[in-house]
């Protein structure tokens, strides 16, 4: 009897720690769930889109923390297919705008429509596949240059990565590599400048060909080659796509058909480059500015009055 006494009090310890560790993942899985930001409405649809949408904001307010407000009745609209850019001063809520549309965060009040559609109300799957997002920094894979402009699309042809190569204007630069698309970056392999990281993120977007594009200009000081090719590239990806450029160069999107200046969460002007230069008011101080600090012989032309 004490024999056997010995191993069925082993087993009870056991099935009890057993148990215990059960509850414990139970717990930790149901407070990951909880932890999800944000969830589709019951029933939600998918966004439904025919070509480049229209893009409003609607008197959006949005705080990240209840005590401090970023964002004040913003309002805006982005025609479809056109390009809308936003500068401002570091922490004005220009990324935050971004972050909103991609309904990373829950807007505070307000609503943000995509043709008509309240972005709450749809499907986040279908939000997401709308929207190509060209961050700040891009995150490289160690791995070829082909596998990092490709990744997101498993199976896409050589033509097509050369395509977006072409058009992100990073085709000519990786040729010169003497193993070309082979060629392993990211970490531990090439590295790539703030700029060509860029245009990495702008093929990408490409290959995903989404009808909303986002670019969030990186804040690294650019050379004029380097700046000149993202221009380039960034007119091909905006072309019949409605756009937002959280820019931080201004000659980036001297051409774009609406400029919002932000201060403090609010727009505060707003207009094409031409109008809000007329006006004389922060965004022609900020251009006067990036003027004066511009390489000599780089001296940006303002576009001739439409
Ligand atoms: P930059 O030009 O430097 O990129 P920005 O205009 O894009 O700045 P946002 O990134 O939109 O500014 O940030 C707006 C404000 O919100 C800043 O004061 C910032 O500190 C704050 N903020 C941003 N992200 C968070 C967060 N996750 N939690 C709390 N506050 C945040």
């Amino acid at each position: 009897m004490i024999q056997l006494y010995a191993p069925l009090n082993f087993l009870g310890v056991l099935y009890r720690e057993i148990r215990q560790a059960l509850t414990d993942m139970e717990r930790m899985f149901r407070l990951l769930s909880e932890q999800r930001e944000i969830d589709d409405a019951p029933g939600a649809p998918p966004l439904r889109l025919e070509g480049a949408p229209a893009v409003r904001f609607e008197r959006v307010s949005f705080a990240y923390e209840p005590a401090r407000p970023i964002l004040h009745q913003v309002d805006f609209e982005m025609a479809p297919g056109t390009t809308t850019a936003v500068v401002g001063a570091s922490g004005a809520g220009k990324s935050t705008l971004a972050r909103l549309l991609f309904r990373f965060y829950e807007v505070g009040a307000g609503r943000i429509a995509i043709d008509g559609q309240d972005i709450r109300s749809v499907t986040q799957a279908s939000l997401r596949a709308a929207i190509g997002i060209v961050p700040q920094d891009t995150v490289l894979f160690n791995d070829t240059i082909r596998y990092n402009i490709g990744y997101g699309r498993p199976g896409v042809g050589e033509d097509e990565i050369v395509a977006a190569a072409k058009a992100a204007r990073l085709h000519d630069f990786v040729q010169a590599l003497p193993r070309g698309y082979d060629t392993m970056v990211g970490e531990r392999g090439l590295k790539l400048s703030g700029g060509e990281k860029q245009r990495v993120a702008i093929a990408r977007a490409l290959l995903k060909d989404p009808p909303i594009l986002v670019l969030d200009e990186a804040t690294s000081a650019l050379d004029s080659r380097n700046e000149q090719a993202i221009q380039g590239a960034l007119r091909v990806a905006a072309a019949n796509r409605t756009t937002l450029v959280v820019a931080h160069r201004l000659s980036t999107i001297a051409d774009a058909a609406q400029i919002l200046v932000m201060a403090d969460g609010r727009i505060v002007e707003r207009g094409t480059h031409v109008q809000l230069l007329r006006a004389g008011g922060e965004y022609a101080r900020l251009w006067a500015l990036q003027q004066r600090d511009a390489e000599p012989g780089a001296q940006r032309e303002a576009p001739a009055p439409a």
